[in-house]
């Protein structure tokens, strides 16, 4: 059996049948912005590969670090053990956020990583003695991993609730916010969060969401005030504000954290993705003196999870670099001629009928049309254009690595006016 043959018949790829339907192309390589398949094709990457490899393939100075820290100590568990990797990477983190934000727990993933920031909500809310509190709010539209916690907090219509029903912790949804990015606010956009927060909030033991941008769960963005909002309701009734930054940490949305476009410092904040510039699979949950205390002053005395891969020194290593190398360039000039060139070179989109919005944001670019694409049909047109763009659902976007010139954008621009004016 060939490989292709292998791959079809025993190999998962994400969100797919076995066999996958739609071609499965095969990469030999990748390097700048260009993935390059094993007949020779080079495409030129719209999706920094899910927004995590930030600073582009195959960087030098990414793949330094990694062998480096590869020929010291690749691996080593973290129970009752310290390493240099992951204590600067913990400072690393505790420095670039905001003050309070100083305690740090290393996961494997993103869902990993909210599957701790919840347990750490819940055991908080357990450890004030606050017993009634179990459920989680979270917002319709919302995204923040695959994992049974993880999906149990995302959109209710757009995610796995349906096939899991009767399985799912029973969590409480309420509107995604309609108030846009860039409209005018007014105090009754909060409306129905207010509303569910004052009837349930003796069972709600925290709120989660990804703030500005929702990413896989409707590529939208929507206005900071909410969020200045929701800060005030979750302190009047003792709720627990978790940030998902795992999609928009990083300087993806034009500020290093999209809570910065915000007055609003949340009692957790979960990274992952862009953290090591793509190199290896890495997140981190941050939260304050406050939770951690609670958490460990009180029955069982510690913070129930502790996975093999903990801190893995190499995924720390990577980090290290990622972070030097992201506050050593302009990534803030970066982002912002990304989000200029997009905003450009997208525009022509709006003149095509079955273009409903074009939207952009810092290195985020969001062609949502009138109907859902058929991925398997809408994919193969993108690799005749030369460029790797994956849509969902009824949205085309791109979110590149800072790296990428404005002609790579102008590429992946013109392949999606090209592709989408044939739909
Ligand atoms: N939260 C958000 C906001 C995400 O975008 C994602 C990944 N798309 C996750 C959580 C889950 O991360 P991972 O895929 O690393 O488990």
């Amino acid at each position: 059996m060939n490989d292709k043959d292998f791959d079809s018949a025993h190999i998962w790829h994400p969100y797919s049948s076995l066999p996958a339907r739609g071609e499965i192309y095969e990469v030999d390589g990748a390097y700048e912005r260009k993935i390059v398949l094993t007949d020779g094709t080079e495409l030129i990457d719209g999706m920094a590969s899910w927004w995590s490899v930030i600073h582009g393939y195959n960087n030098p100075v990414l793949q330094k670090a990694v062998c480096t820290q590869a020929n010291k100590l690749s691996h080593v568990m973290f129970g009752g053990l310290r390493h240099a990797p992951a204590t600067r990477l913990a400072r690393m983190l505790v420095k670039m956020t905001p003050k309070v934000l100083d305690k740090v727990f290393f996961a494997d993933s993103g869902s990993v990583a909210v599957e701790v920031a919840l347990k750490l909500a819940l055991q908080y809310q357990i450890a004030r003695g606050r017993t009634q509190k179990t459920r989680i709010l979270s917002l319709e539209g919302a995204y923040h991993g695959d994992t049974i916690g993880a999906i149990s907090v995302c959109d209710p219509e757009n995610s796995m609730h349906s096939v899991f029903s009767g399985i799912l912790p029973g969590n409480i949804f309420t509107l995604r916010p309609s108030c846009k990015f860039a409209d005018n606010w007014n105090d009754n956009y909060l409306a129905d969060v207010t509303e569910v927060i004052e009837k349930r909030h003796t069972q709600i033991a925290a709120f989660i969401l990804e703030p500005i941008v929702q990413g896989a769960g409707g590529m939208y963005f929507y206005n900071p005030e909410y969020i200045n909002g929701v800060k005030a309701l979750c302190d009047r009734y003792d709720i627990v504000l978790i940030f998902d930054e795992i999609a928009t940490g990083f300087g993806r949305t034009g500020k290093l954290f999209a809570l910065e476009y915000t007055d609003v410092t949340p009692d957790i904040l979960c990274l992952g993705k862009a953290m090591t510039g793509g190199m290896l699979s890495m997140a981190a949950v941050l939260t304050t003196a406050k939770i951690s205390d609670a958490v460990s002053k009180n029955p069982p005395y510690a913070f129930m999870h502790g996975p093999t891969f903990m801190a893995n020194p190499l995924a720390c290593a990577a980090a290290i670099a990622s972070i030097d190398l992201l506050l050593k360039f302009d990534w803030r000039l970066q982002v912002k001629t990304i989000e200029r060139t997009l905003q450009i070179s997208l525009l022509k989109c709006k003149k095509l009928k079955i273009v409903k919005e074009v939207r952009v944001l810092g290195a985020i670019g969001v062609v949502e049309l009138k109907k859902k694409v058929q991925l398997d049909k809408i994919q193969p047109e993108f690799v005749k254009h030369g460029v790797w763009i994956r849509p969902f659902t009824n949205l085309v976007y791109v979110m590149p690595a800072y790296t990428i010139t404005k002609a790579e954008i102008k590429k992946l621009a013109d392949a999606i006016y090209k592709v989408v004016s044939c739909l």
